[in-house]
């Protein structure tokens, strides 16, 4: 190959908690709509729906535990969400194999522009600019399954400066993370190094800057994120 125009874009990664190897980046699938609670706080009926996923960018990937309030909004929303990390990919995965493609756990935060996703809803045009921008995407270090096993219950939580504002069970999830994975593949062919935002419990709201965001899941622990 001849060399690169301009330096290339570096690779993003999470780190993996326990190791030195760090967890490179391909894509990050987010889904929809997947704790019924939720849905229906967004004005929507749980039952009739299939699962319906967007994107957020690789870079998007925030490590700093520093959210920047972003450019262009005034209602900026937390979702507490698990992060499921692949290591690896493939197409039309069945539902019994799928587990096997989770390398492990983090948790995370999908950050929402809501004014500009809604605005953007009501014209039935895609999502970006409400959810695939700069440091959107705050993750924890990964926890491998092979230590934490398969999270299918526990805990989920949010509290914003000390006061808890999203709480539900892993167990409440909609789409399960075998059903996940294993729908995305009929779509695209999935690839270590793939994250997928696994949806978030009720209780969804805007931040300000100043606050402090601490999340939890059970048999992940916590990570704080402090709006700048
Ligand atoms: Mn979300």
């Amino acid at each position: 190959m001849s060399d690169f125009l301009f330096p290339a874009p570096q690779p993003t990664y999470v780190p993996i908690q326990g190791l030195d190897q760090v967890f490179p980046v391909r894509r990050i699938y987010c889904i929809g709509r997947n704790y019924a609670d939720h849905a229906i706080e967004m004005g929507h009926d749980p039952e009739k729906e299939a699962p319906f996923f967007f994107q957020k960018n690789p870079d998007n990937v925030n490590l700093s535990k520093e959210f920047p309030y972003p450019s262009q909004s005034k209602d900026v929303h937390f979702e507490m969400e698990m992060v499921i990390a692949l290591h690896l990919g493939g197409k039309n995965i069945p539902l019994k194999d799928a587990l096997n493609h989770v390398y492990g756990y983090a948790l995370g935060l999908d950050m929402t522009r809501r004014d500009l996703q809604a605005t953007m809803k009501k014209m039935g045009r895609p999502w970006e600019i409400g959810k695939a921008f700069e440091k959107s995407a705050p993750i924890s270090s990964i926890v491998p399954a092979s230590e934490v096993g398969h999270l299918e219950q526990g805990k989920i939580s949010l509290k914003v400066n000390g006061e808890l504002r999203q709480e539900g069970n892993l167990n409440q999830m909609i789409w399960k993370t075998a059903e996940m994975i294993s729908y995305l593949s009929n779509y695209y062919e999935l690839a270590p190094g793939d994250l997928i935002m696994s949806g978030t419990p009720a209780g969804v709201g805007a931040i300000q800057i100043g606050d402090t965001l601490v999340g939890e899941i059970e048999g992940l622990g916590q990570f704080e994120v402090k709006v700048v």
